[in-house]
């Protein structure tokens, strides 16, 4: 595997390096909100998910959801974190027409989850070979989300939605160890897949269930190390905050855009101001949204309404007990259990149900095989359609005959191209495709033996000339197959060729 190597931009007075730091807020998969029973559901009807206590009534006290509490200790085992017995609630105070409460319960000092580490594995995005690389997890904590504001629905209003106000959502942060733009996207790609199959957020994107707030900073090469050697965090380049990243192909367009901006500020004898920026994907530019808060312009304070939140280590240790395999769990087994290559096996475990059906394509058969269809043809012809595995048209049953009737010898890996594409047509089962095309491999040597001497008799000149240049045979070869259909089985086809032209 390749070595992390250093991702600098060329500027007028010289090299710049990225610094990142990002944070995720995930949102918990749980039916009811943090503090209060109103659902979560997606897509309900306006202010229908909305409790006395999601509306901020004056009176409503909010009361700790128990099951929210165990998705979030669930994910800090999961990031390998340390789980604290006490953390606290503490009022965050901001108005917003969208935050009712005027403040959002989240947790400052005392945050639920503490340090922890993830492996994130980066497939450059301009070339060059895979890597992993550690990163290391800030914390973990508890908030609530805020509702919406709509302003696009009438041009004099501004509408209100609250359905989403209360709802849980975990807050990860991690430490600025993020290097590169595909980095940054590896990151949440991993952290994604992690809480997929610890079952504590869907990490549906699009619906928003997981976005990321990027921040960004450049620095002169070396002071990196500087700030790794000290925790001293004055060695790197003042950040700007990049809000609400829902997508991987922007969170890379972004942080290029931003690196660029900030390095013309420099150079240009400019500051970088802290502030919070929005990505505009349309124009591919960044712009500023506000400049950016100081903790202490929040006023928070522990919040009265809620005790301090004291867990039990025996709860702790019955929730890790019942941890599913994560991804890198499962990479490792799919590379020790079916000799899959590092890079195969992490493209087949970042997701559970690509896993899932890999496994059973693969059980009792050739696994590489099995690893290679399912990867190169499957998947590519998934992502060529813009299609999901759950979309797809060719069931794990399916395509797991199809490499059966390969192995034995039924059909070529080539006919089996053809078979794959009538799947994907819909004609049926891979059997009754080759049965009713009539693509059974000829495997009767009469029967090759008869194309081959009737090829080599119209082609008198070819066949003198082969015996002096033996590399011409591929000719013969494929005017076999070709006479064939493409049904001969190359081995004996070549085989046959050499003993009657005498090579
Ligand atoms: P806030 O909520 O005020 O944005 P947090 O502490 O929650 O602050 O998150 C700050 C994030 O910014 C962390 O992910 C941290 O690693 C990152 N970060 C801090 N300093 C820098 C920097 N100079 N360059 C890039 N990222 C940074
Ligand atoms: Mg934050």
């Amino acid at each position: 595997m390749s070595v992390r190597t250093p991702y600098t931009i060329k500027g007028d007075t010289g090299d710049w390096e990225l610094v990142m730091g990002l944070e995720v807020h995930a949102q918990v998969a749980s039916n009811a909100k943090l503090f209060s029973g109103a659902a979560t559901n997606f897509g309900a009807d306006p202010n229908c998910n909305v409790s006395l206590v999601d509306a901020a009534m004056p009176g409503m006290l909010p009361v700790i959801n128990r099951f929210c509490v165990e998705q979030a200790i669930r994910t800090g085992l999961g990031l390998k974190a340390q789980i604290n017995t006490y953390s606290r609630f503490d009022r965050k105070n901001y108005f917003y027409p969208d935050l009712p409460q005027g403040y959002q319960i989240s947790q400052f000092a005392h945050p639920i989850v503490g340090e922890g580490e993830i492996e994130v594995d980066v497939e450059p995005a301009h070339g060059g070979e895979a890597y992993t690389f550690p990163c290391r997890i800030e914390r973990l904590h508890l908030e609530q989300d805020a509702g919406k504001s709509i302003h696009d629905m009438d041009p004099n209003a501004t509408y209100v939605d609250l359905n989403r106000s209360g709802v849980a959502l975990m807050e990860i942060v991690s430490m600025p160890d993020i290097r590169t733009p595909a980095e940054a996207a590896s990151y949440v790609k991993k952290l994604r897949a992690i809480v997929i199959a610890l079952g504590t957020c869907d990490g549906d994107m699009e619906k928003g269930n997981l976005r990321a707030d990027v921040n960004v900073s450049v620095c002169r090469p070396g002071q990196y190390e500087k700030f790794r050697a000290t925790g001293d965090f004055s060695h790197l380049g003042t950040r700007c905050e990049l809000k609400n990243m829902n997508s991987f192909r922007f969170i890379q367009q972004a942080i290029e855009y931003e690196a660029r901006r900030q390095i013309e500020i420099i150079e240009t004898g400019g500051k970088v101001d802290q502030e919070t920026r929005l990505f505009d994907p349309v124009k591919g530019e960044t712009r500023s949204m506000r400049s950016k808060e100081d903790a202490h312009d929040y006023r928070y304070f522990p919040d009265p309404d809620l005790l301090p939140l004291e867990v039990e280590q025996a709860w702790i240790e019955e929730i890790r007990k019942t941890l599913p395999e994560l991804p890198d769990e499962k990479r490792g087994r799919f590379e020790a259990d079916y000799g899959l290559s590092r890079y195969d096996a992490g493209v087949l475990t970042a997701e559970a149900d690509k896993a899932a059906y890999f496994e059973e394509v693969a059980k009792g058969r050739d696994a590489k095989l099995a690893a290679n269809w399912v990867t190169q043809e499957l998947f590519g012809y998934l992502n060529k359609e813009g299609l999901e595995l759950s979309d797809s048209p060719i069931s794990a049953a399916d395509l797991g005959g199809l490499i059966g009737l390969i192995s034995d010898g039924t059909i070529s890996g080539k006919i089996a191209k053809d078979v794959f594409a009538r799947m994907i047509a819909g004609e049926g089962k891979p059997a009754d495709i080759v049965e009713k095309q009539g693509l059974k491999q000829v495997t009767d040597t009469g029967a090759i033996e008869k194309v081959v001497d009737e090829i080599i008799a119209a082609n008198p000149e070819q066949a003198e000339k082969v015996k002096d240049k033996p590399q011409t045979l591929g000719w013969f070869v494929g005017q076999v197959m070709k006479a064939s259909g493409g049904k001969a089985n190359p081995k004996a086809v070549n085989d046959i060729l050499k003993a009657k032209l005498g090579i």
